[in-house]
C-alpha cells in the first residue's frame, strides 16, 4: 500500500488498485469492524475516529495475556494509557502498519508447521482492502486447517458467552481463507481468564480433538473455554460486509445501537446522544 497525497493505492498481484475515500481518512477496514457494526454499537466506532477511544489496564493485560498465550511479541501501535487516536489504519501509520502485515500474510506461510499465529488475510470489497488478523491458524496435512481466535477476560463468567461481534469477527477470518482459496473447515473462538495456567499453543493436540467432535462448547481447562463458531454461507457474510462498508463509504450514518449493557462499557457514554448509561 502507497499513500499518495491523501489517497492510498494498493498493489495486489498484478492490479493497481486505487482505494476510495473514506469516512475518517482510513485506508482500509479491519475485519473485526464487520462484527462491531453489525453485532455492536456502530455508532461508538464512529465516535472512537471522531474523539479517540481508551486504553486502559484491561486493554494492555488482553495484549500481553495474548502475547504469552500465543508466544508472540504484541506491538499496539501507540499504546499509552489514556485517551489515543485511531492511527491503526489512517495516515502513514496505517500504511506502515498494513505493509508490516503482509509480511505475514498467508500466502507466505509455511503450512508444514503445526500452527502459525497471527497471519494476515486480505479481502478487496468495493477497492477497500480489508485486513483480518486472526490469532492462530492450525494446520493438518500440510494444509490450514482451523481458524482460532483467542479473547481474554478477568471474570470467569464471561467464558461461556461468545457475543455476536466476537463470532462474526471469528466468521470473517473463516470466509476470508474461503476467499483466497484456503478452504478452511473450522473455525472457534477461545476465551481464557487471564493469569490462568492453560497456555493456547500448549494445547494444540486437545484444541484439535474438540474441534473435530460434535460439541459446540467444551471446557479445556478450569479458566479456558472453547466455542465452535456457526459459519454461514458467503452471500450472507458479503451482505454484512457491504452494509459495512456503506458506512465507511459515506453513503449512510452510522447506526446507534443503545443498550444498557453496551453503554454501560463504553468511553463515550457521559456524551453520547443516543446513551443510555450517563
Ligand atoms: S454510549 Fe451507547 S449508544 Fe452511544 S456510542 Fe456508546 S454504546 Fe453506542
Amino acid at each position: 500500500m502507497e499513500l499518495l497525497g491523501e489517497s492510498a493505492v494498493l498493489y495486489w498481484g498484478d492490479e493497481r488498485i486505487a482505494i476510495p475515500k473514506l469516512k475518517h481518512g482510513v485506508l482500509f477496514l479491519m475485519s473485526g469492524y464487520i462484527g462491531s457494526q453489525i453485532n455492536g454499537c456502530e455508532y461508538k466506532i464512529h465516535l472512537d475516529y471522531l474523539r479517540g477511544r481508551i486504553v486502559n489496564e484491561g486493554v494492555i493485560g488482553g495484549l500481553q495475556e495474548h502475547a504469552k498465550q500465543l508466544g508472540v511479541d504484541e506491538d499496539g501501535l501507540g499504546l499509552e494509557l489514556g485517551w489515543n487516536p485511531v492511527i491503526v489504519n489512517r495516515g502513514d501509520e496505517g500504511v506502515y502498519f498494513f505493509n508490516s502485515k503482509m509480511r505475514n500474510w498467508i500466502g507466505y506461510a509455511d503450512f508444514s508447521r503445526r500452527f502459525i499465529q497471527e497471519v494476515s488475510l486480505v479481502m478487496v470489497r468495493r477497492d477497500v482492502p480489508i485486513l483480518g488478523l486472526p490469532d492462530l491458524v492450525i494446520n493438518l496435512n500440510n494444509k490450514p486447517m482451523y481458524i482460532v481466535e483467542l479473547k481474554t477476560t478477568n471474570n470467569p463468567a464471561n467464558l461461556k458467552v461468545v457475543r455476536g461481534r466476537e463470532a462474526l469477527q471469528a466468521e470473517s477470518y473463516f470466509h476470508m481463507m474461503s476467499y483466497l482459496g484456503l478452504n478452511p473447515r473450522g473455525v472457534a473462538v477461545i476465551k481464557v481468564v487471564r493469569g490462568s495456567e492453560f497456555r493456547v499453543i500448549d494445547n494444540i493436540d486437545v484444541i484439535i480433538k474438540y474441534l473435530e467432535g460434535g460439541e459446540d462448547f467444551v471446557r479445556l481447562a478450569r479458566h479456558a473455554v472453547i466455542h465452535k463458531i456457526n459459519v454461514r454461507g458467503f452471500n450472507d457474510f458479503l451482505k454484512d460486509v457491504d452494509y459495512s462498508l456503506d458506512y465507511w463509504l459515506g453513503l449512510r450514518n452510522p447506526r446507534p445501537s443503545p443498550s444498557k449493557g453496551l453503554c454501560s462499557n463504553c468511553e463515550h457514554r457521559r456524551y453520547c446522544p443516543y446513551s443510555v448509561v450517563r
